[in-house]
């Protein structure tokens, strides 16, 4: 629909659930070597930002006990939680979702750590990998 040139579907980040994010911080900042970027918390966890070219790896620790980074981490141990795809068409995207019967965790997009609009797809619908949609 709009005559802005399509950039293909890139890998956005990858959120990792932490304990504390001062545990894994040195690996990815001082051994790997990859720079911080300042983010928003979002869904109840502080969030630690590292580029990785175009890309970025999350950190994410839970503030709260009922947030859903702090279920995952009780329920599977700390991990690779999700991962978020940046799209050209985040709305076109989702109705192609909702027209295939791709379950989704969030019927609307909202405001991610980015500042950007994202919405999760359920991992039911994503062969068990929670993935995470972004508009670019
Ligand atoms: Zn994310």
């Amino acid at each position: 629909m709009s005559d802005t040139p399509r950039r293909g579907t890139r890998i956005a980040h990858i959120g990792i659930a932490v304990r504390a994010l001062d545990e894994l911080l040195p690996f990815y900042r001082d051994v790997l070597g990859m720079p911080t970027v300042p983010l928003d918390d979002a869904d109840g966890a502080s969030i630690a930002g590292l580029a990785a070219g175009e890309s970025l790896v999350e950190l994410l620790e839970a503030h709260s006990d009922d947030s859903p980074i702090a279920k995952f981490v009780a329920k599977r141990g700390p991990g690779m939680h999700h991962v978020c795809f940046a799209v050209d068409d985040l709305d076109g995207t989702l109705e192609k979702c909702r027209q295939t019967g791709l379950r989704l965790i969030d019927e609307t997009p909202r405001i991610g750590a980015e500042g950007k609009r994202i919405a999760f797809l359920h991992p039911s619908a994503t062969g068990g990998v929670l993935v995470e949609l972004s508009e670019y």
